[in-house]
């Protein structure tokens, strides 16, 4: 009856995407294994979240609250969270594959010197019980499907947005748990001095449903505000090419790709970008690819699911300003 755990990633308080993504497909496993859906919550005020995890089937939060865990670092939250599954010994703990969780997963799996399978797009357990997950490899040119041994706990991070999170359920109230940590200052090896927010109110890239991306076909950096205007009229977010950062049209956060971000939205609007392998390794798994492209010959066009063969300044003012008849209608 060790539990399945999913680490609950959270910023400014709120709960993030991912976190409940996993919750809703490890309460299918937690139920098929007949042990006990957990969540970790580790912050400085965190308890406050735990009526929200609980409406996605966590049925024991654990609150790792203290002063000293206000800002993530590496050492402080891995230090905490290796002592945690060792005292109560989880059977499964999952992660979000995003920057916090594959950079905790990773220290965490480390230390404790069990396996890690990373950024997963499908988790299931064996005939055994075991955890058995699938992940992208050879930059998405293949899945694996990847078995555990019998080694606890059985670790992997989940990509966001590639599971569906289930409808909350507000009348479920978790056990909550508080766990007084002992860490200290000099834990953390590192100590934040300021965090400084990039991209305003925008989501991150990794949680964005929409993303209207551009590469060197935008010709120059002054070009993207079709695209930003684009994006806000669906309600997404700008993206970019490696080409494109590369020449400083934008930064280094907004690009996709094997050495960028891995994203899964509902619409990938890839314009001006060739589809490089490296490219598509990032965005390979969005649910329905739109590429813009003036060379019909372009690697994109076998990826997307629809292509308009046109110079994107012809194409995409108009599709905008078509979006916005749409919504006003
Ligand atoms: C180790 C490694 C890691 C890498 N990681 C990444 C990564 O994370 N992300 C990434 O993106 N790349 C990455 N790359 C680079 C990658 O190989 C490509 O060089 C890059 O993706 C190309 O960017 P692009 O498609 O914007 O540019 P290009 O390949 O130059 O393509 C531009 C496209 O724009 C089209 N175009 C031009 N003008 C117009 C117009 N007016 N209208 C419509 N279409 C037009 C052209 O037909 C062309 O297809 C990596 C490379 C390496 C070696």
């Amino acid at each position: 009856m060790a539990g399945i755990w999913v680490y609950t990633e959270h910023k400014d308080g709120k709960v993030k995407k991912v976190t409940f993504e996993i919750l809703s497909e490890a309460k299918k496993l937690a139920e098929k294994k007949g042990e006990p859906l957990c969540t970790v919550l580790v912050g400085s005020a965190v308890e406050a979240m735990a009526s929200t995890v609980g409406s996605y089937g966590a049925q024991k939060v654990y609150c790792v609250e203290s002063g000293d865990l206000a800002t993530y670092t590496t050492s402080g939250f891995t230090k905490v969270l290796c002592e945690l599954v060792k005292q109560e010994n989880p059977s499964i703990v999952l992660f979000g594959a995003s920057v916090n969780g594959k950079d905790l997963s990773a220290r965490v799996a480390g230390r404790l010197g069990v396996g890690l399978a990373t950024d997963c797009t499908g988790i299931g357990l064996d005939d055994a019980g075991r955890l058995q997950v699938r992940r992208p490899m050879f930059a998405g040119k293949v899945s694996a499907d990847v078995a555990f041994t019998d080694a606890t706990p059985q670790m992997a991070s989940v990509r966001p947005n590639v599971l569906t999170a289930s409808e909350p359920d507000t009348a479920s109230k978790p056990e909550v748990v508080k766990v007084t940590p002992t860490v200290k200052p000099e834990d953390s090896m590192v100590s934040v001095k300021e965090v400084i927010q990039t991209g305003g109110e925008k989501v991150d890239l990794t949680e964005a449903e929409i993303i209207v991306s551009g590469g060197r076909g935008m010709k120059g950096p002054e070009n993207y505000n079709i695209l930003e205007e684009l994006a806000d009229v669906l309600g997404g977010v700008v993206g970019a090419s490696r080409s494109a950062v590369d020449a400083g049209w934008r930064p280094q956060s907004d690009q996709v790709g094997q050495s960028g971000k891995v994203v899964t939205p509902n619409l990938y609007i890839a314009a001006g970008i060739s589809g490089a392998i490296q490219h598509l390794a990032g965005m390979g798994t969005s649910k329905v690819i739109v590429a813009i492209n003036k060379d019909p010959e372009a690697p994109i066009f076998k990826k997307a699911d629809y292509g308009v063969v046109d110079d994107l300044f012809k194409v995409v003012p108009p599709l905008t300003e078509e979006v916005k008849k749409l919504k006003s209608e």
